[in-house]
């Protein structure tokens, strides 16, 4: 099993400027709402030969990040060439373009009172290696990964693709939102279908 320190890739460290808050390699966690963390009453753990650990209970969302390359071309192909031209001008080029994309993605839970983990962060990065790194790095988003046929990969639809890509494998906690950067500049947030807004 990776141990969180094992998760940070190799350079990436605390004080490297990324671009979502508080990202400590790859790996981030917010709490919020203090006031929701407050001691169980009763201390529910677990004693053994004298020991005893004290589970704290609130809502964390902790954020897994990973990177691919990609290339595609926003285009839809019942429209004409003039309307495609116009909607999406450079991004419609016939021969493709390409990202350096960087993904995040929140899962939110409260921590097991055994291990003080959401979760075990291995599972997650896992999880993004199989079902999102893998199928779409070096890949053209258009053409070669299977849960994109037929869609026009903006990025608007990529993180609706991927939510549905992964929500159902989370393994623990539930799957909060789904950030794609684009650019540094440009990235859009997926919260599922039904949003708290
Ligand atoms: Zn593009």
């Amino acid at each position: 099993m990776l141990t969180r320190a094992g998760l940070a890739p190799a350079g990436h460290r605390a004080s490297q400027k990324g671009p979502g808050p508080l990202t400590i390699g790859a790996f981030s966690a917010v709490l919020i709402g203090s006031s929701m963390l407050k001691p169980t009453s009763k201390p529910s753990a677990a004693s053994r030969k004298g020991q005893s650990v004290r589970a704290l209970r609130g809502t964390v969302f902790v954020t897994r990040q990973v990177h691919f390359n990609a290339a595609h071309r926003l285009h839809n192909p019942t429209k004409s060439a003039r309307w495609n031209a116009e909607k999406y001008g450079l991004c419609n080029n016939p021969r493709w373009h390409g990202h350096n994309y960087v993904l995040e993605v929140t899962v939110a839970g409260e921590p097991d009172p055994e291990t003080g983990y959401l979760f075990d962060l291995g599972e997650l990065k896992n999880l993004l290696e199989e079902r999102i790194v893998k199928p779409c790095d070096h890949r053209n988003l258009n053409e070669e990964v299977p849960f994109l046929r037929d869609v026009i990969p903006s990025t608007e639809n990529l993180v609706i693709a991927f939510w549905q890509e992964l929500e159902p494998r989370i393994p623990r906690g539930r799957l909060h939102s789904i950030k794609l950067y684009e650019t540094p500049r440009n990235y859009a947030e997926y919260r599922g279908p039904h949003p708290s807004l």
